[in-house]
Order: structure tokens, then sequence, then C-alpha cells
């Protein structure tokens, strides 16, 4: 049995689990340890049952709790070279580093660490594989690379996020700076890029797509549909949303979504 769940997902916290036979793995951890426990404890699983913890980049939204929760549960941590001289994610039970590209497994799950352009030293987004499924997981891009596009054809499920609506930043509280910042290009994806990502990600065989890194601050529910609804048509209905309360609950992965393979046909070329 293949699924996964999040702790929470936005600007003020991420961890999603993901659960493969024996193997646990979290990625990334931006809450604080007791908030971890009991995020845990609402999805039925604990700390102790992990194999690791992956971290994407040291954001704290992402890394703020991942050294007091490797410590607590003597947990290696997988993270690029980057992440780890930050220092941001130095001080954990066991450093296991790679460089931004690397391939590797954690038991049961082959790992692929994708670049992605973020303002981050050596950020990485991962694409999971367990058999035959593909599950990607892309947060925190600040635009769409052909490399991405490439990355995340033929995925069976997806967690793909959708920062934030551009007018809504643009019109939004944020100081000059910080919107600068999030709607650049090493910040986040706004509605529009999302969607045209996931326009290009879209088959016959992707099942679901959690909608996930949602701003409370510069983005809505609605402004997110409309942009799916606009780029992937009003039939379109594979999504659902993340929050940052409580994130998703699991979602049992099919190991029979195959319905299409590495050479699906009607793949679209890469234009973004
Ligand atoms: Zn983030
Ligand atoms: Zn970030």
């Amino acid at each position: 049995m293949v699924k996964i769940a999040s702790i929470g997902s936005g600007s003020k916290g991420n961890g999603t689990l993901l659960a493969a036979g024996e193997t646990l793995l979290l990625i990334d951890c931006g809450f604080t340890l007791k908030e971890t426990e009991k995020r845990f404890l609402d999805l039925g699983v604990a700390p102790s049952d992990l194999s690791a913890i992956l971290v994407t980049h040291e954001h704290g939204d992402h890394a703020n709790g991942v050294a007091a929760l490797s410590r607590r549960y003597n947990l290696p941590v997988y993270m690029s070279h980057g992440t780890h001289l930050t220092g941001r994610c130095s001080d954990v039970h066991q450093a296991v580093c790679f460089d931004a590209g690397e391939c590797f497994s954690i038991d049961e799950i082959a790992v692929s660490s994708i670049m992605v352009p973020h303002d981050a030293r050596q950020p990485c987004q991962y694409v999971f594989r367990v058999g035959k499924l593909k599950l990607g997981l892309l947060t925190d891009v600040g635009h769409v690379t052909p490399h991405i596009v490439e990355s995340y054809q033929n995925c069976d499920y997806l967690i793909l996020e959708f920062n934030h609506d551009l007018a809504m930043l643009n019109s939004g509280p944020y100081p000059p700076s910080l919107k600068r910042r999030v709607g650049g290009d090493l910040g986040h994806l706004n509605n529009h890029q999302a969607a045209e990502l996931l326009f290009y990600a879209e088959h016959p065989g992707l099942k679901r797509v959690l909608i996930a890194h949602i701003s409370q601050q510069n983005n809505s529910l609605d402004a997110v549909e409309s942009a799916i609804k606009q780029r992937l048509g009003s039939h379109f209905d594979k999504h659902q949303f993340a929050t940052q309360e409580a994130g998703f609950d699991w979602v049992c992965l099919d190991l029979d979504a195959q319905a299409a393979g590495p050479e699906h046909l009607s793949r679209k070329a890469v234009g973004v």
C-alpha cells in the first residue's frame, strides 16, 4: 500500500508524508516538535514510525522543525549539499547529502531530486517512484522550466503549488520588496503558471492533483479554480486542496495507475 498525506501546507509550515510498505518518509517539517507530534497523531501515525526526513530547501516553512524531530527520534535527514551548508539542518541525528539532480533510494522508495529555481541554496523538489507508480511533489518554484516540465511528465499523482493570484498579490498587503520576491523568477508559482504546468502534466493516467502551498493572504480557492478551468477546461476535476491548518488526509495511491506509460502518445511538446 502506497499513500500520502500532508500535516500542513502553506507559508506557515509544510510537511508531506509518503508511506510505501514499511517505509515512511516525511518531506519537510516546518512545524515545531510539539505541533508535528500533534499533527502526526491526527493522521494516525507516530514520528517514531518514520524511516527518514527529506528536505526540499532551508526556508523556515520547510526546515524549522527538521533538526529537533531528527534528534528526538534518531532520524536520518536527506538534503542537498547546499541545504546542509546553510546550517538550518546541520544539527541533525544523521545528515545524508546529495547534489541537486541526483537519484537515490530510501528503502522501498526511489527518489529523483529535481533542481528548481527558488531563492534558496541548491533547492530541490522531488519525483518519487514505487514500482511503476510515479508521484511528483513541486512547491516553492519561481517559474516553470523545460527541465521541470520534462521531469513531471506522466505522474500518476501530483502535489503542486498554486501559491498566489498575481492580481491579489499586487494589490495585497505585502510590502513591495516581498511582492517582488514572491512574484519573481525565484519566488513562487502564481495560479496561471501552475495551471500551465498542470496542462503539460495532464494525461489520462494522472489520477489526482493535490493543490498545495496556497497563500492565505494572496490567493483564494475560487481564483485557483478559475485558473484551472481556464487552462484545463471546465470538466477537469482531478484536484483537491491542501490547507495550512490540516494539510490533507491520507490518499491511497493506486498501484495500477498506469493508463499511460512513459511513451504516452499524446504527450505534449515542451513549450514552457
Ligand atoms: Zn515554502
Ligand atoms: Zn521556499
